[in-house]
């Protein structure tokens, strides 16, 4: 299993760059995690866009999903170029209808997933917890049965996370404030819980994304090394995670 880093700031994406966003494979299988705002522009660095095989979106926030209608757009132009039909399966939750429905487009099928369900699809499976946040949201649980990436997706803390990122080779987190600040009224963690997390739940690695735009971005990591001592990564585009084993 691989992950690439396609977008990691939380609200808006900077210059030449995308809110959340990520990219995992498996023996040829594209799954994208999330589609924010700039991905498109960012993403067939790393892929070509009509080789994704699915893509599973954690809620409706405009920052994992402003640029869905832009990914149906390609699919709809590329399958024209090349006189084909292809069909890209979407994934949500169905709690919000008016959202869920967007996900159906000429080229793309909305798929519903339920939080007590796991899915298989191609190499993968995925398992799914509710997160605390303004609106209904999922974190993602996904193995390949040799290596586990948990996402958090966007989320206040919750000691649930602790089970549910058990052991998990990579650790996804909402990183979108300072050690110090109170994220819990925006729905979001500070660097400090994430790593509390990423402690507790005995995770390989943690990754630290969805990030402000404010204040010195470096400083996160330190915060969240003096809580974890396992190895620590701020998400930026293109960064690349692969089991160590492999
Ligand atoms: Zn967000
Ligand atoms: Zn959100």
């Amino acid at each position: 299993m691989k992950l690439t880093v396609v977008g990691f700031w939380g609200a808006y994406p900077e210059v030449d760059s995308a809110t959340s966003c990520y990219l995992l494979e498996k023996d040829g299988y594209q799954l994208l995690l999330d589609c924010g705002s700039g991905a498109l522009a960012q993403l067939p660095k790393y892929t070509t866009v009509m080789d994704l095989d699915a893509v599973f979106v954690s809620h409706y926030h405009q920052d994992h999903i402003a640029d869905l209608g832009v990914l149906q757009y390609h699919f709809l132009v590329q399958n024209a170029i090349h006189h084909t039909k292809k069909v890209l399966p979407i994934y949500g939750h169905c709690e919000d209808e008016k959202a869920f429905a967007k996900l159906n487009h000429q080229a793309t099928k909305g798929m519903a997933y339920f939080p007590n369900e796991r899915v298989d699809i191609g190499p993968l499976t995925i398992t799914f917890l509710r997160t605390k946040h303004p609106v209904p949201c999922y974190a993602m649980r996904i193995t390949d049965g040799e290596s586990t990436v948990v996402y958090t997706a966007d989320s206040s803390y919750q000691d649930t996370f602790i089970p549910f990122a058990k052991n998990a080779d990579l650790f996804i987190t909402d990183c979108s404030f300072y050690k110090g600040q109170n994220a819990t009224g925006a729905g979001h963690m500070t660097s400090e819980e994430s790593a509390i997390i990423a402690k507790k739940a005995c995770v390989s690695h943690l990754l630290l994304s969805h990030h402000p735009h404010f204040g010195d971005r470096k400083q996160l990591k330190k915060e969240a090394a003096s809580v974890y001592q396992g190895k620590i990564n701020l998400a930026e585009s293109g960064f690349q995670w692969q089991p160590s084993s492999s």
